[in-house]
């Protein structure tokens, strides 16, 4: 497969977790970009797996270094992308996958944009949102998981509107409803992209 640049957002509880880990599992050509983040780790993450766990402060000490390609305030917590393995991913002709927030998607994008047009990390970009089949269907979601206290899940459900109110902002949108159908689609986009480039 040619290296492709995926970003992909969802409001938290849409199944983007599980969507691309089944992507990951499905190509192996696709490396994970691990995020780093101030949130506190759920009990089944790993440091280093799931997410790289900063203090704020290193986090600041980070941004202040240029060390991010993008770093978004989301749900009180920070997270960010760093730079260096993306870079080195995409060098090495293998596509780099980031699950980010719609803030993060947009300064990625922007990024992209001002690419030369032969650059490979803008041929091979591209940006897709899932969307929860309906409000009600992600909270249920966000309970049965039972990984967030209620105040975090209604935080979170709160700003999933604002979230899917962007979705225009992306090139490809998916509705998470049944699992495999939703997985079926983002392989669609993925295998499309891929054979264009
Ligand atoms: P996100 O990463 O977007 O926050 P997760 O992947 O953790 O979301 O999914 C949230 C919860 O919903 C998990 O418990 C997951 O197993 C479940 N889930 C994901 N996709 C579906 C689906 N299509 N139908 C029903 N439940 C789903
Ligand atoms: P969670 O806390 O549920 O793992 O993630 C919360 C939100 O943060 C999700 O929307 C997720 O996509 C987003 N997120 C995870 N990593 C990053 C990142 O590196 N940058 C940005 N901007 N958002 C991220």
């Amino acid at each position: 497969m040619r290296p492709l640049f995926i970003v992909i957002s969802a409001p938290s509880g849409a199944g983007k977790t599980t969507l691309c880990d089944l992507l990951l599992q499905n190509y192996p050509e696709i490396c994970y970009s691990v995020s780093c983040t101030t949130r506190k780790p759920r009990i089944n993450e790993e440091d280093g797996v799931d997410y790289h766990f900063l203090s704020v402060e290193t986090f600041k000490k980070m941004i202040a270094e240029g060390r991010f390609l993008e770093h978004a305030l989301v749900h009180d917590n920070y997270y960010g992308t760093l730079k260096a393995p993306v870079y080195e991913v995409l060098r090495e002709g293998q596509c780099m996958l980031l699950d980010i927030d719609v803030a993060g998607a947009e300064q990625v994008r922007n990024f992209v944009a001002d690419l030369p047009d032969d650059d490979p990390m803008k041929i091979g970009f591209i940006d897709i949102f899932i969307n929860p089949p309906s409000l009600e269907e992600l909270l249920s979601r966000l309970e049965h998981r039972g990984t967030d206290s209620q105040a975090v899940i209604e935080k979170r459900v709160r700003n999933a509107e604002k979230e899917m109110d962007r979705a225009n902002e992306y090139m490809y949108q998916v509705t998470n409803d049944d699992l495999h159908t939703a997985f079926k689609r983002l392989c669609d986009i993925i295998n499309v992209k891929a054979q264009l480039i």
